[in-house]
Order: C-alpha cells, then structure tokens, then sequence
C-alpha cells in the first residue's frame, strides 16, 4: 500500500494538456525511481500470479505507454510481449479493429503470428479512461482466436467506469 501511495505521489498532473478541458496524468516521472518501476512491476505480476493458476502466454501492450510496461511484465511472468499499434506500423499480415475517439475513429493493429489461436493473454496500458482503446485490443485478441485473461493498466479515471465496456477482469494499480 504505502509503494501505490509512493507511486501515486510520483504522477504528473497536467491542466489543459493536450487540450483545453483535459487534466493529464503523466507516468513518465515514476520512471526516473527505478525503485518505484520496480515496486510498480512486483505489483503487476504479483497479483496476477497470485490471481490466475494457469500460465499467461502473452503480454499485449498498447500504443505506445504500454509498450513501457508489457515487456517488463512479460519477462518476469515468462511470457511473450506483442504490441498493439496504431494502423500502418506492423509489417504482415494483420487483423484490425476500429474504435471511436472523443473525434472521429481510429484503426489497432497487431501481427496476426504474435497471438496464437487458444492463447491466455493479459492487456496492459498505462490508463483507462473510456476503455474504448482497451475494447478495441479486445477485439483482435478474439480475431486472433486467443483469451482476455484480465485488461491491466497502472491508472483508472473511476469516473468514466470505462471497465463496463470491457467483457473481462480488470485490474488498476491506481484508482484516480
Ligand atoms: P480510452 O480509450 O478512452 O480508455 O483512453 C485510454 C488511452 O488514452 C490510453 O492509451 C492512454 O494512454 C490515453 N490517455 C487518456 N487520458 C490519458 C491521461 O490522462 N494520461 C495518459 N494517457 C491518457
């Protein structure tokens, strides 16, 4: 408990970033205490090893915060680490979804080899807000015949209960 308030304390508050109206919690700070890095990881894989019994298979990371994360958790729980990327970005064959912003839509992509059919995979990110982002990872998790074990991130805006648009566990370091 006192690591998250330690954590917590290290989070940037951004006022009218990126744009007006918008208060941005910025992770980037916690980075410069690896000893908090450390405590945040031991969080994050503690209670999923703690939590589910049989092996994770992948890491899925989103663009571009959770590529931060996914790797180092994927290490520790002896998993893979794919990315989800913004379209365009990933050579090969791909599946694709598309999901709403505030303004207009956007396309996920992940290599279509990275998530074999029947794996148990965890995705992370650094915050939910709406979950719409987190939703559309879902989505090519299910395109590529795979599991959402459990959405991870490291902040949650409670207030926008982006998790009820998420057909799996959730679990958030923060609560913000
Ligand atoms: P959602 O799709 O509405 O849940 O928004 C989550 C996505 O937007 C994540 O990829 C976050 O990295 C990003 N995001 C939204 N608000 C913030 C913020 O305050 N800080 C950092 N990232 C944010």
């Amino acid at each position: 408990m006192a690591d998250i308030e330690r954590i917590k304390a290290l989070l940037g508050t951004h006022a009218d970033f990126p744009k007006k109206g918008i208060v941005f919690k910025d992770m980037f700070p916690v980075f410069q205490d690896p000893t908090a890095v450390e405590a945040l990881i031991t969080n994050i894989v503690h209670h999923i090893s703690s939590t589910y019994n049989e092996k994770i298979d992948v890491v899925v990371g989103l663009d571009a915060r959770g590529f931060l994360f996914g790797p180092l958790v994927a290490l520790r729980l002896g998993a893979a680490f794919a990315p989800v990327r913004k379209a365009g970005k990933l050579p090969g064959d791909c599946a694709r979804a598309v999901y709403a912003k505030e303004y207009g839509e956007d396309v996920f992509e992940i290599q279509k080899d990275a998530v074999k059919a029947g794996s148990r995979v965890i995705v992370i990110d650094d915050l939910i807000a709406t979950g719409g982002s987190a939703g559309a990872a879902g989505q090519l998790i299910k395109q590529c015949e795979a599991t959402v074990v459990e959405y991870v991130f490291v902040m949650e805006l409670d207030f926008l209960n982006g998790r009820k648009a998420l057909d799996a566990p959730v679990y958030s370091l923060i609560h913000l």
